[in-house]
């Protein structure tokens, strides 16, 4: 048979499709063990979505008090409104701590105690003593670009590795044999308009969400739900697509997509006041601002809808403090024409994440022999209907990462 066009033709042992946080966690990983291995992105690697996650990564390390993992794993399953699934949970919140140490390691900047320990903030949600005892401070931070720093610090060991990255590649579909293995990926490169075929043993999926299906999201432009897509032509189900998390401090400045007054922010004791100067999520949860993000998104949305202009109010908590301790987000309010440290930062509930996706087990695997996924494309069941902050980033890294304990 002769092919509709030409193409031109690339045999891997893996290729990853995806350069975030996932995809180049998987591609180190496949990389490390002498695999050839091929990414191919959309984008250039360090300009992936994950530069925009700020707050950071859970773990219980016990740097800020006393902590374990299985106090991480019952916050999980409550977070997702017990709707997860329990060995996907238990595997995240073990991993947890040797992941992050791993990326130490391999040279993410994390933000210092001053015993010089890695610094863990607060976030909502995370508690100690299966819920019973005081919030802990959890999420590992590299102040907030901790994003940032991850991707810039795995594109390099990637590089470093021999992993081979080709960049500005729009993955298309996936190739199946006749008898549904997959078997690769057709690419079509963007600056010259040509096809390319990547054949190899494992294809790995790692294109992230679909946030730029809402009007009002904070995801990137380039979260297009490409990878669902595919995996949705090749015939195979999609898992859990009706659970999306909406954040509820997406900065509502006019601004697309999104800037997010990161939960960090709430974690750090800033408060979510109205117009009238009301303190509503005192009356919302006992955790109040820390509530779990759902609750917090519903009554920022409710405060939307009766015309209240609900606002973040950093000002007792961080004052002048933002500018050094949050720079993204002081960005942000100096883009949008605002002063964090004298005015309110004006909400709005949007659009964040996406628990379904691509079922695959807690190794990364799908149902389709030959692809794998994992990131924000991938719905292990881990979040449930809800995932709790800062274990999007750990999810991302720890499925494909080969980390088994
Ligand atoms: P992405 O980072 O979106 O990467 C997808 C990759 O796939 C990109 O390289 C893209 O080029 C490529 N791609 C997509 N389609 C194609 C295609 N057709 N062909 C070729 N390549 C393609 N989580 C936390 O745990 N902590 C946080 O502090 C945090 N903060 C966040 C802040 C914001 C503003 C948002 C929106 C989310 C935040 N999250 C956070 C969630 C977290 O950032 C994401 O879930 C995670 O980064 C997703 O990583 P990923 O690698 O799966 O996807």
């Amino acid at each position: 048979m002769t092919a509709a066009y030409e193409y031109e033709t690339h045999v891997y042992d893996v290729v990853v499709v995806g350069a975030g946080g996932a995809g180049l966690r998987a591609t180190l990983g496949m990389a490390e063990q002498g695999l050839r291995t091929a990414c191919v992105t959309k984008v250039f690697p360090t300009r992936s979505h994950t530069v925009a996650a700020q707050g950071g990564i859970a773990a219980s390390l016990s740097n800020m008090g006393p902590d374990h993992w299985q106090w991480h794993m019952y916050d999980t399953v409550k977070g997702s409104d017990w709707l997860g699934d329990t060995d996907a949970m238990e595997y995240l919140a073990r991993s947890a701590p040797a992941a992050v140490y791993e990326l130490e390691h391999y040279g993410v900047p994390f933000s210092r105690t001053e015993e010089g320990k890695i610094y863990q903030r607060p976030f909502g949600g995370h508690t100690t003593e299966f819920g019973e005892g005081p919030p802990v401070q959890r999420t590992c931070a590299a102040a907030d670009r901790t994003g940032h720093a991850i991707l810039h610090t795995l594109y390099g060991q990637s590089v470093k590795n021999n992993a081979e990255f080709y960049i500005e590649y729009f993955a298309i579909d996936l190739i199946m044999s006749e008898d549904g293995q997959c078997q690769g990926v057709v690419c079509w490169k963007l600056d010259d308009g040509t096809m390319h075929v990547f054949n190899a043993k494992m294809v790995v999926l790692a294109t992230g969400g679909y946030g730029r299906a809402y009007f009002s999201a904070t995801s990137a432009h380039t979260c297009t739900g490409d990878g669902g897509g595919m995996v949705a032509r090749a015939g195979l189900p999609l898992q859990d697509m009706e659970f999306v998390q909406f954040h509820p401090t997406a900065m509502a400045c006019g601004i697309d997509p999104a800037p997010l007054a990161t939960e960090a922010l709430r974690g750090e004791g800033a408060v979510l006041v109205n117009r009238d100067g009301n303190r509503f999520m005192l009356d919302a949860h006992p955790d109040a601002e820390l509530a779990p993000r759902d609750i917090v998104a519903r009554a920022v949305y409710a405060q939307t809808q009766a015309g209240l202009a609900p606002a973040l109010d950093t000002r007792t908590a961080l004052g002048a403090k933002i500018l050094t301790d949050f720079p993204a987000v002081a960005a942000a309010c100096q883009q949008a024409g605002l002063d964090p440290v004298t005015q309110v930062i004006p909400v709005a509930a949007a659009a964040h994440y996406h628990m379904g996706g691509v079922a695959t087990d807690a190794d990364g695997a799908s149902t389709l022999p030959g692809l794998w996924a994992c990131g924000e494309v991938a719905s292990t069941g881990l979040h449930g209907a809800n995932r709790l902050a800062s274990n999007g980033l750990l999810e991302a890294l720890v499925y494909l990462s080969l980390i088994h304990i």
